[in-house]
């Protein structure tokens, strides 16, 4: 029975592991003490580490998990290893790779989503259909696409990131979204901003504000609610999304 819990890194990071009772995958852990931590008090042992860009907030673990549990698998972009980013990949992955998910035989495939960074790829499952946490479609996307919003254009070209926020909003509706970052109320905030007289993203502003308020996880999302209230992949052009892009970048609430 596979399920998915969030570790809480940094201040506002999310490490999703993918697990069932006794193995383990996470994904980005920018930092190994969350990981560490959880795997101790779960009795869990660390198979593997999937990893969708560079940014040190999302690697920084990587090393300490390698010291701790010698042998483990190491997943990330063929152009992290390129690039000289993630020397340590024990494979390195492209555009519509399958990625095998041990002891399980569960796979991800792998979609490139350049803009955030030219490395960047996320990982999505259609869903394993045996009554797991996995058994419906679930994608972890790292820093393309947020709750109500997307990644900052660091390497990449706004052009770049519309046709890969683009190519996500195609995935099932159904699709669970997992980021990994707790950016939502901002993000709400700046889509109130953009569509004042919608009432999706008023009423989610509100909801995601309470679970902030319970200190509660406003994540997963699904591409369904992303599709009604997110202001980057309702753009409809990559002209309105860069402008968005750079209107958000400088927004304050
Ligand atoms: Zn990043």
């Amino acid at each position: 029975m596979l399920r998915i819990t969030d570790l809480p890194a940094f201040t506002d990071n999310y490490i999703w592991a993918i697990h069932d009772t006794q193995h383990a995958w996470v994904v980005d852990p920018g930092q190994a003490e969350p990981v560490q931590r959880w795997l101790a008090s779960s009795g869990l042992k660390l198979r593997g580490i999937l990893l969708t860009h560079h940014h040190g907030d999302h690697i920084g673990g990587v090393a300490a998990l390698r010291v701790q549990s010698p042998g483990i698998e190491i997943i990330g972009p063929l152009t992290g290893r390129l690039a000289g980013t993630m020397p340590w990949l024990t494979q390195a992955v492209r555009d519509r790779d399958a990625v095998q998910l041990r002891p399980w035989g569960m796979t991800l495939q792998v979609l490139e989503t350049p803009g955030h960074t030219l490395d960047h790829i996320c990982y999505f499952t259609p869903g394993t259909a045996n009554g797991t946490d996995l058994d419906s479609p679930a994608l972890f996307c790292g820093d393309t696409l947020f709750a109500a919003g997307c990644g900052r254009l660091f390497e990449g070209s706004a052009d770049q990131m519309w046709s890969s926020l683009s190519a996500l909003a195609t995935l099932p509706r159904t699709t669970r979204v997992f980021c990994a970052h707790e950016y939502t109320v901002a993000n709400l905030r700046f889509a109130a901003h953009v569509e004042p007289h919608s009432a999706r993203i008023a009423e989610r502003l509100a909801a995601s504000v309470d679970l902030r308020v319970q200190g509660r996880c406003t994540l997963p999302s699904t591409i369904e609610i992303e599709l009604d209230t997110n202001p980057f992949l309702r753009a409809g052009s990559a002209a309105e999304f860069a402008r968005r892009r750079a209107l958000k970048d400088v927004f304050r609430a």
